[in-house]
């Protein structure tokens, strides 16, 4: 008998609504592991935070921060933390569920874990968002650490804020432990590759996708929403593999080209000015039409729930990328299906950045840091081994890529779960 969590109402659409539908997709894949699967539906440990801090201008704000451990039967919790005005707990706690998924799915010795604060960092000067940081890493530092819980860059985050993240809890230990966050700047035992790892993730993913559904990389037209470390990264591999990005969206609009937008100007006006700066290589036509646009791939790489049962119904896209996490609602899901759209999950389909923050993890214990290429083998290894093992299960039961990777993950979660046993 187990009650329903009390701390959260979601709904169909919603993230934690949607993982939990995810789960449930895939309990007749378990056999008698499904003993087990209600421990998939509710975080081991949920933190909220007070983060006051003195604004510039002499006034005191308060933001809310979140620490969610979703779940720590195969290891460390892992999982990146956003910084996002419209950040929710039962937003923090779908992304440390689909970090357990994603860790366990590309077979990694972690759990899933996610933190954010409830703020919009373009708002806050420097010196603001550094105090923000520091405050929020110091209050969750009762359930952090090298050995318990690594987080890492997300959405508004980088390798700069890793920096005072990691300062901060070294601080607080008194010693230096670079092990404590991961996707540092390089000086501080940050990893080569670590950036572009994600956007890299994605098209190795997709091409070997790509390849099994016979599509020719070459001319392939690619639509991208989000241009940030993931989605300009992957368009700028599938661009060099031969494919013409035909339309990107970003928080400023969106641009698009029929002939392929060139990306060389594109991805350094978007970081000054969004892609609608680059009005001189595409037409900036309303976000909505983003969705219809005639692409062979969509790749949404920004937030959740964009991918709704309408724009399911849109799209002309046969191949989906999901570089961004939970992008596809359950009832697009079933729609993308029956359309014959294939789609490459979240769970997966992004895990590169977090293969190689586990990179960098090790690096930081062993002190010995391996070179680019040694990084970049070793992580198209890891995604092409679980990409394959995950296609042969949805063959096997004929199902979807994403109740496959899920199949895959909850097993290697679970058995660890019975091994363990319950406490007391
Ligand atoms: N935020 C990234 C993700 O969603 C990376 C997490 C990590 O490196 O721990 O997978």
């Amino acid at each position: 008998m187990s009650e329903k969590l009390s701390f959260v109402n979601p709904t169909a659409n919603s993230p934690w609504g949607t993982y939990l539908s995810q789960v449930d997709r895939v309990v007749p894949y378990l056999g008698p592991l499904a003993r087990w699967v209600e421990t998939l539906k509710r975080p081991k440990r949920a933190l909220i935070v007070d983060v006051p801090i003195e604004m510039d201008d002499g006034s005191i704000a308060h933001f809310e921060g979140y620490r969610v451990q979703h779940n720590m039967s195969r290891g460390p919790g892992k999982g990146g933390v956003r910084f996002h005005p419209d950040v929710t707990l039962e937003e923090v706690m779908a992304l440390s569920a689909w970090m357990t998924i994603k860790t366990a799915a590309v077979n990694l010795p972690y759990g899933g874990a996610k933190g954010g604060i409830r703020v919009d960092p373009k708002k806050l000067s420097l010196q603001e968002l550094e105090k923000v940081t520091r405050r929020y890493t110091s209050e969750i530092g009762i359930i952090i650490g090298p050995h318990t819980d690594i987080p890492a860059p997300d959405v508004n985050t980088n390798a700069q804020i890793m920096a005072w993240m990691m300062d901060t809890y070294s601080m607080n230990v008194g010693g230096t432990a670079t092990g404590v966050v991961t996707g540092k700047p390089l000086h501080l035992g940050g990893s080569l590759g670590r950036v572009k790892a994600t956007g890299r993730g994605v098209f190795v993913t997709g091409r070997e996708a790509a390849r099994r559904l016979g599509m020719d990389l070459r001319g392939a037209r690619i639509a991208v929403q989000g241009f940030g470390n993931v989605g300009s990264v992957a368009a700028e591999l599938f661009a060099e593999a031969g494919a013409k990005i035909v339309a990107v969206q970003d928080h400023t609009g969106t641009i698009v080209n029929p002939n392929g937008l060139d990306l060389t100007k594109l991805v350094p006006i978007s970081r000054t000015d969004g892609v609608v700066g680059f009005k001189a290589g595409g037409d900036v036509v309303p976000n909505e039409d983003f969705w219809e646009v005639a692409c062979d791939i969509l790749i949404p790489a920004a937030l959740e729930g964009q991918i709704t049962a309408e724009r399911a119904q849109k799209t002309t896209a046969k191949l989906v990328l999901e570089g961004a996490n939970g992008p596809t609602v359950p009832v697009a899901d079933d729609i993308l299906a029956e359309r014959g759209v294939l789609v490459v999950p979240d769970v997966i389909c992004n895990a590169g950045g977090v293969t190689v923050s586990y990179f960098e993890w090790v690096q930081d214990f062993s002190s010995f840091f391996w070179d680019e290429d040694e990084i970049n083998v070793r992580l198209d290894r890891i995604m092409m081994n679980a990409l394959n093992q995950i296609w042969d299960t949805a063959d096997k039961h004929k199902i979807s890529l994403r109740t496959a990777t899920y199949a895959v993950a909850c097993e290697r979660i679970l058995m660890a779960r019975q091994e363990r046993g319950l406490y007391p």
